[in-house]
């Protein structure tokens, strides 16, 4: 009943989410326990074997929990499923219906290989990198427990030879595990997936569209966390803003301006290191804050870059197009960094630069 009803509640949350895989994974699982653990019941009744495949419903309800793992947590998942675990679950049937020819019990096979899922499921937890950590323990060490129990079950029916012993010490102890787990992921994988898509949400939002920097907001949101990190150390801020844009959109069109920002994006992300925020602040301007950076740091990533983006040929349309980009910059010292001192320097030092003929880096006046 408890799985029939689990089941009920991943298929809604499987169409309110969007018809996210993982969820009818979920159900398919929670409904193949449910139709396989009747079939064990009804055979006695019915006086006739049906071990085979209400065990195989069994085994195939652990291995789509794995695949619900695999489909929300890995972005490979198909290749994953196709060349790892649904080969995993053939073979497993294979034996399975092979178990009563050998004479070995089919519970104990059974058993056995919902254990291994039980594992693969916990690696696969394992493998996945997202922040909500406590929950994802919690689930690992159910799966981890509950294929503990399932491996002594498989070892007990082997050695003994009992196909059914529901209300033995181990059967009990099992179906104990496995009501808990049920629970805990009915309601757990619902909110790491809910955790997730706002985590997914937050990214999109803070990404700029056109070049995939961070947007304005992004920016500002990451820089003021990573000046309140290092405030120790000095920092610099980069103004970066390409010249003579607009006679660029004029002359061959806004979507060879489109390509050009996007390649120019691309440039200053490549020259700058993998920690430093990279942001569209404006049209054709970009921020970068290094932190841990001094002046003469600076002084060389940002020539450097200078001088690859003058020497670059960006593709546009039809033609490849030369640019240069003027930079204002404005290195902070001091233990209290203030983000919108350190925008307001760097822009004026973007004036002077602009003002002195382009092409060329200006650190803020220190005394200004
Ligand atoms: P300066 O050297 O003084 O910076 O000259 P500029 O032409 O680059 O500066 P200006 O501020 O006059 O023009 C910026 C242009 O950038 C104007 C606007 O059409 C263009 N622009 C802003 N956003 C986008 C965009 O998303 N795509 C394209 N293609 N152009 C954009
Ligand atoms: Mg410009
Ligand atoms: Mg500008």
């Amino acid at each position: 009943m408890i799985n029939l009803m689990v089941s009920g509640y991943l298929v809604a949350i499987y169409f309110y989410h969007e018809r996210e895989q993982a969820f009818l994974s979920w159900a398919l699982a929670c409904g193949c326990f449910v139709v396989g653990s009747l079939i064990l019941l009804v055979q006695y009744w019915l006086a006739m074997s049906l071990s085979i495949p209400g065990y195989m419903l069994l085994v195939f309800s652990s291995c789509l929990l794995l695949r619900g793992v695999v489909q929300l947590f890995q972005d490979d998942n198909t290749r994953m499923w196709g060349a790892g675990y649904m080969p995993v679950f053939a073979l497993t049937a294979l034996i399975l219906a092979m178990a009563p020819v050998a004479g070995i019990s089919t519970g104990g096979v059974a058993s056995l290989m919902m254990a291994l899922f039980f594992v693969l499921t916990e690696r696969a937890l394992a493998r996945q990198q997202d922040s909500f950590i406590v929950v994802v323990v919690l689930l690992r060490v159910l799966m981890f427990v509950h294929a503990l129990i399932m491996t002594v079950q498989g070892l007990s029916y082997l050695l003994t030879f009992e196909t059914a012993s529901a209300l033995s010490g181990v059967g009990q102890w099992s179906l104990f595990s496995h009501l808990l787990l049920t629970v805990a992921t009915a309601l757990t994988l619902p909110m790491m997936h809910a955790i997730r898509e706002k985590q997914e949400w937050h990214k999109r939002a803070n990404t700029d569209v056109l070049t995939a920097t961070l947007t304005r907001r992004g920016f500002f949101d990451l820089a003021a966390q990573k000046l309140a990190l290092h405030g120790a150390e000095p920092c610099t801020f980069l103004m970066i803003d390409i010249d003579h844009f607009k006679p660029i959109n004029d002359q061959y069109g806004h979507a060879t301006g489109d390509l050009v920002l996007q390649q120019v994006a691309q440039r200053i992300q490549a020259g700058v290191r993998k920690d430093d925020l990279l942001g569209r602040l404006g049209g054709e301007e970009f921020g970068v804050l290094m932190t841990e950076t001094t002046e003469q740091e600076a002084n060389v990533i940002a020539n450097r870059l200078l001088g690859q983006i003058s020497a670059s040929e960006f593709m546009g349309e039809t033609q490849q197009i030369s640019v240069t980009v003027s930079i204002g910059a404005m290195t902070q010292v001091s233990s209290k960094h203030d983000l919108e001192h350190l925008l307001r320097q760097a822009d004026k030092a973007l004036y002077q630069a602009k003002e002195r003929g382009r092409n060329m880096l200006k650190f803020a006046d220190k005394t200004a």
